[in-house]
């Protein structure tokens, strides 16, 4: 496999604080408005190296080089498939840990317009464990800072899958994508960081993406909804529920023995009724497990009376797993009775299966001894693709 350097010294230039950053260039000669110079420049998706910036002088870039790395990630494997629509990365970090993040391109339809949906981490592993999961199947590693989570986004930005496509328009450069964090790790397990790039990726001297474009996902961490609720009312709010009823999701979604299905939908609600957004609760759909009428019913329930959408989702099955998507019989059975107790439900398509595109799946096959013989193309540069 081709191995990275793995040890550098240098902070990350994403991750150093402006004052901090300012003393820096203060110690240096510079004046000390350039800190903001440079770190709006850093997140601006065009500069991809200290050299891009040229607004600041030869001279000064060459020194930031030398104190600092300018991304928190090396992107060593960039998987494709569905025609190019789903793209999928695996980036390496400083210590050898690796992450995912996901592009995803929806065409035009009918009413519909086309949109990008870039899918990023918020931890390398995740605590929660959840037993359908690939990233919960492979346990913890370590919190991911701001810098590491708005990297993967401007990654995408600096690779041709953001602006072109079939019936694709390139006004994707100017941040009309969205974001969700859907990869790996449990975001509101991680906060501080997760909350501080949300704001970063927000900021208009740098990405610009609107807080109405970026959704949270999580599977129940009931006080991360209140910090929510409180500090960005703007973002969109997913709830992993995928069972009705506690036995079950006490098995699923472990962290439900800490905050139970009635806490986490009263969370969910006070969000919605808060910030007057629609609340998404996913549901992924386990063949002959949580797919039957009387948990349909009491989903129902859940999800009645106030602003909230069912998101039902075919498992996407890990290697070995116990579990099998249901049958879409099945699937539709349960939409039409949510849909027939007057709940809002869609069903999503399971994107890039074959680049194990759902969470964590590709990296546990990296965890291995080598990826699976694809049945994708690798084409992008300048990342490294597939294993040597
Ligand atoms: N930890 C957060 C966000 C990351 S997981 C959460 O759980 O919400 C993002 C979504 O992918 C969750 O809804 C999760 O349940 C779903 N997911 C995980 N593994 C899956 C699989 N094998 N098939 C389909 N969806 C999966
Ligand atoms: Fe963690 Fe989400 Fe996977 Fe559960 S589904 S293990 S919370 S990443």
């Amino acid at each position: 496999m081709t191995e990275l350097p793995l040890v550098e010294q240098r902070p990350a230039i994403s991750d150093v604080a402006q004052e901090e950053l300012a003393a820096w260039l203060v110690a240096r000669g510079e004046p000390v408005y350039r800190a903001s110079q440079v770190l709006g420049g850093v997140h601006r998706p065009a500069a991809a190296c200290f050299a891009d910036l040229t607004d600041l002088p030869a001279t000064l870039r060459t020194a930031l080089d030398g104190g600092f790395r300018y991304s928190t990630i090396v992107t060593s494997h960039v998987l494709e498939a569905d025609g190019g629509l789903t793209a999928k990365a695996v980036h390496q970090l400083h210590d050898g840990q690796r992450i995912e993040s996901v592009l995803m391109r929806t065409p035009s339809r009918r009413r519909h317009a086309a949109r990008t949906t870039i899918c990023i981490s918020s931890q390398a592993g995740c605590a929660v464990g959840c037993p359908f999961c690939a990233t919960g199947q492979a346990g913890f590693g370590r919190q991911l800072t701001a810098g590491e989570i708005v990297d993967q986004v401007l990654h995408w930005h600096r690779t041709p899958w953001l602006a072109l496509g079939p019936d694709w328009r390139p006004d994707a450069r100017d941040g009309h994508y969205n974001i969700v964090f859907m990869g790996m790790g449990e975001p509101l397990n991680n906060v501080e960081p997760v909350f501080a790039a949300v704001r970063l990726l927000n900021d208009p001297d740098r990405l610009g993406v609107g807080a109405r474009h970026i959704t949270v996902s999580t599977s129940g961490v009931v006080p991360g909804v209140e910090r929510m609720i409180e500090e960005l009312p703007q973002v969109n709010l997913a709830i992993s529920l995928h069972a009705a009823q506690d036995q079950l999701r006490d098995e699923l979604v472990p962290i439900n023995r800490k905050w139970p299905i009635a806490e986490v939908v009263a969370a969910g609600r006070r969000f919605a009724d808060a910030t007057r957004r629609r609340v998404s609760l996913e549901y992924v759909m386990i063949a002959e497990l949580n797919d039957t009428p009387e948990l349909a019913a009491r989903l129902a329930g859940l999800a009645s009376g106030w602003l909230s959408h069912v998101n039902l989702i075919p498992l996407n099955p890990t290697p070995g797993s116990r579990w099998t998507g249901s049958a879409p019989t099945r699937i539709r059975a349960f939409r039409d009775a949510l849909r027939g107790a007057g709940v809002p439900v869609t069903v999503r398509d399971t994107r890039g299966r074959e680049i194990e595109a759902a969470c964590g799946q590709l990296h546990a096959q990296l965890a291995g001894r080598r990826l699976p013989e694809p049945a994708t193309k690798a084409t992008t540069e300048p990342v490294a693709v597939g294993v040597a």
